[in-house]
């Protein structure tokens, strides 16, 4: 008796000679840990699917250890290999899938999450601008997984958002210069083309966000922004971003 599960591998962990540990992304179960037993010396079982990113189908014993799933087999679904090849693609795809299951524990929302994150893979991998591509993903999964930004209208006065702009980190939206005195901070300051940009992300349809080009410098601060929104909801700093930081380049 076994479980099918479509998943996407986050992490690969070696454990002892033969046997590897894996966490995963689920449409159902959210993250899954998984123990994948004899997995270094059974290709049989696993052929070329035990790597992070791929997109598998995994077979799960019926018989769980608690947290623990046991993985009885896997096949590849898709290995994009195009965006593995080209670093600051793949430094992209390491911290949306962070991100992903970070969302998705506990798995209320997980299928949305699975979703978008299975699209942001497929972007990657075709070729569509990393940087945007990388900003509207991150914007898209925060906001299937409850933490939309709100980018519209003010958070205090509920206009359109008057210069020097200010982003609340606690409420994930944005205030006008004059509405910024006793918002919950910490506030970090929006230029008005990021903002731009932020909301264009947020609101264009993937298949036109090729036409979404931003300078490196604009790219840094929303990246900052997001950074700061996720280190202050989630506790903690995701590990892609050191990565992501060495293999993204100057534009
Ligand atoms: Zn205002």
């Amino acid at each position: 008796m076994s479980i099918q599960t479509p998943a996407i591998i986050l992490t690969i962990k070696d454990i002892g000679e033969a046997d590897r540990l894996v966490t995963f992304l689920t449409p159902d179960r959210g993250r899954v840990t998984g123990l994948a037993k004899h997995a270094k010396k059974s290709r049989k079982r696993f052929p070329n699917v035990l790597e992070p990113l791929n997109r598998v189908e995994f077979y799960l014993s019926a018989r769980t250890g608690g947290d623990l799933e046991f993985l009885q087999k896997g096949e590849l679904i898709r290995a994009y290999s195009s965006l593995r090849r080209d670093l600051p693609r793949l430094g992209a795809a390491a911290l949306l899938a962070e991100l992903a299951g970070e969302l998705a524990s506990p798995p209320e929302a997980a299928a949305p999450i699975f979703a978008a994150l299975e699209n942001a893979l497929a972007r990657l991998e075709n070729g569509l601008p990393v940087d945007s591509l990388l900003i509207s993903a991150a914007l898209h999964l925060l906001k299937s997984g409850g933490y939309g930004f709100h980018l519209g209208a003010c958070l205090a006065c509920g206009k359109e958002p008057a210069p020097p702009l200010h982003f609340s980190i606690p409420r994930g939206g944005v205030l006008c210069g004059a509405c910024r005195g006793g918002a919950p901070g910490p506030l970090l300051a929006l230029n008005p083309g990021a903002w731009k940009i932020l909301r264009q992300a947020q609101e264009m349809p993937p298949d036109r966000l090729a036409r979404l080009i931003l300078p490196a410098w604009q790219r840094d601060q929303i990246l900052a922004l997001i950074r700061a929104f996720l280190r202050y909801h989630l506790g903690r700093d995701l590990k892609s971003w050191s990565f992501l930081k060495k293999v993204s380049g100057d534009k």
